[in-house]
């Protein structure tokens, strides 16, 4: 496996960046994770715009255009003969001294890994996940916004590990104010009767590509699509939750905090946008 590192290509065993990098040092850097169906890489653009734009919010001067930046993801994925894989994109404020001032960093640090992707197994789509709500709040969008993609992971990686101490595989973490964010690394809906619901961006979530793409899916399917807070209780009482993400693609919630969503199954409009989800991937990798 072969991982693109800061102009070259070292084998995954080689692929050692300084400890003097802020990206470790505190977790100054943005990254994206990118999904690659049949060798088409799912909304390479609306990737990289994000990435661009989480740089640009936390000034970090990514050091190629986005045309070049897609040639090097291409080239990766050519590089390690994937056709189906999962790639992360990390831009590292680069290496610098202890201090916390980006200005000792000269070089941003470009670093591209393409895998195969282990994802939720195949049973948990047919059963549909358990979930909880965690104490892990989402940071305030005034504060760092949630749009940034950025290294500092440890808000999600609170989540992960108060659901790990739960016994379930994934969380919701709420915002300040008590309303439903996301989970640990994707974006949250519910379902009632015909609409289909999500948080708004300021309420303090990552605005997903799967969750724009499931938006813009609902839409052409007829749904009602509401971009409004909701909180626990209104997930509690939905007639179906599920969760969007580039790894998790569309997976149902079948309960959450021990109250049983719907019939307890993946509800029947969830398996209809999960369908329209990747029936979508393959049109647009015709394209
Ligand atoms: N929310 C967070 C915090 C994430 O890290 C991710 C994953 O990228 C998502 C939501 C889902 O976004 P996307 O659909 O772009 O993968």
């Amino acid at each position: 496996q072969w991982i693109y590192l800061s102009g070259e290509y070292v084998l995954k065993e080689d692929a050692k960046i300084s400890v003097y990098d802020h990206g470790f040092l505190y977790g100054d850097g943005v990254f994206e994770g990118i999904r690659v169906y049949d060798g088409n890489v799912f909304r390479l653009q609306e990737h990289l715009d994000r990435l661009y734009n989480s740089a640009k919010s936390i000034m970090l001067t990514i050091p190629h255009t986005k045309d070049e930046m897609k040639e090097l993801v291409i080239q990766t994925l050519q590089k390690n003969a994937l056709n189906n894989a999962y790639i992360r994109l990390i831009v590292s404020r680069g290496v610098g001294n202890l201090g916390l001032d980006p200005a000792s960093c000269p070089k941003p640090q470009v670093i591209i890994i393409a895998e195969e992707l282990a994802i939720f197994p195949k049973e948990l789509y047919e059963s549909g996940l358990e979930i909880i709500t965690v104490a892990t709040r989402r940071n305030r969008p005034d504060v760092l916004s949630p749009k940034v993609k950025s290294l500092n992971y440890l808000n999600n990686i609170l989540v992960k590990i108060e659901a790990s101490l739960a016994g379930v595989s994934e969380a919701l973490m709420l915002n300040d104010q008590g309303y439903v964010a996301e989970g640990s690394a994707d974006n949250v809906f519910i379902v009632r009767g015909k609409q289909v619901i999500t948080p708004p961006g300021y309420i303090g979530a990552l605005e997903g590509i799967t969750r724009n793409a499931i938006i813009e899916i609902a839409k052409d399917l007829k749904y009602t699509v509401k971009e409004e807070p909701f909180t626990r209780h209104d997930v509690y009482t939905a007639d179906e939750v599920f969760l969007t993400g580039t790894a998790a693609e569309v997976i149902a919630v079948v309960k959450v905090d021990g109250r049983i969503i719907g019939e307890g199954k993946p509800g029947k409009e969830t398996n209809s946008l999960l369908k329209a989800f990747r029936e979508r991937v393959v049109e647009e990798g015709e394209k």
